[in-house]
């Protein structure tokens, strides 16, 4: 039997096919999970649909608004995941932002308005949508949650900025959520993952120079792949990780090993 056979799994975060949390999704499907999706605006409702129109069992895979700064969709969401499904196994919550202006500029000059919208959807989401996924889980007998984060929240990585102090909350949310939840069973970690080619890291200037800094110093010396995070995804979401809770693990190739000086080294 499959891994995730079985398994009700709710992905957040899909803006397209080179998306993190599309890269898990494909990762839990391969192993049998049984998939829903949301979308952030109509915008990117089409998008989404698309790339669930090319699962193989595509008419059994819902998708649902859920724009993370308006609670009543974030109700209506669990809402309806409880009238179709009636219980969840797996949460993949794989959701930032920051307006650019904020990652680009200087840090101290960072606005409250600036901080406080970044906080919200990066890092508060994590707490609110956590809130009403619970029941569900609970319902399940348990269950697990995965975000995703970036060593920016450990190490100043220039141009991060707002980003890297919503990361930092995300990851300590991860922990307190993890203690709250462990008694019901539910596990909650994220996935520091190394930089990928996507829509939300494309606001970050600089991301090429990332990418090409891994590929000459981190220990495995290559950049990661979607496929590869997604697989990590599998694992903290399956049975496989049960005694993980509370944990940012790092799919990285090891790049987050290194000191400021080993990875300047030729
Ligand atoms: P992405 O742009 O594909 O995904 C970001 C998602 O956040 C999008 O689907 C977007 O719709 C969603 N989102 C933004 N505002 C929202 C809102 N108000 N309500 C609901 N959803 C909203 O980019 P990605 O790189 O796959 O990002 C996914 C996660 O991975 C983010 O948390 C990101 O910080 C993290 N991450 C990315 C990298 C990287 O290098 N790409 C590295 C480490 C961690």
């Amino acid at each position: 039997m499959a891994l995730m056979t079985g398994k009700k799994c709710l992905i957040m975060g899909v803006a397209n096919k080179r998306s993190i949390a599309w890269g898990v999704a494909q990762a839990l499907h391969r192993e049998g999970a049984e998939l829903a999706f949301t979308y952030a605006g109509e915008r990117l409702k089409e998008n989404v649909e698309e790339l669930v129109a090319t699962l193989p069992d595509h008419d059994r895979v819902p998708v649902y608004p859920c724009d993370v700064t308006k609670t009543e969709e974030i109700k209506a969401l669990f809402e309806r995941i409880a009238a179709d499904w009636g219980r969840l196994d797996v949460f993949v919550h794989s959701v930032a932002y920051a307006k650019q202006e904020h990652l680009i500029g200087t840090f101290t000059d960072i606005s409250w308005d600036g901080y406080a919208l970044a906080h919200h959807i990066s890092a508060y989401s994590l707490i609110e949508t956590t809130r009403y996924a619970r029941p569900l889980l609970e319902a399940a007998g348990g269950g697990s949650i995965l975000t995703m984060t970036y060593m920016a929240s450990e190490k100043v990585v220039k141009r991060y900025n707002v980003m890297a102090t919503a990361k930092a909350a995300l990851e300590c949310n991860v922990r307190y959520l993890a203690d709250e939840l462990g008694p019901s069973n539910i596990r909650v970690n994220a996935i520091s993952a190394g930089p990928l080619k996507t829509l939300a890291a494309s606001a970050v200037k600089g991301l090429t120079l990332l990418r090409d800094l891994v590929e000459e110093h981190a220990p495995m010396r290559r950049n990661v792949t979607l496929e590869e995070v997604g697989d990590v995804g599998l694992f903290l979401a399956s049975p496989l990780s049960r005694c993980v809770t509370g944990e940012v693990l790092h799919a990285d190739n090891g790049y987050n090993i290194l000191s400021a000086s080993g990875s300047a080294q030729p």
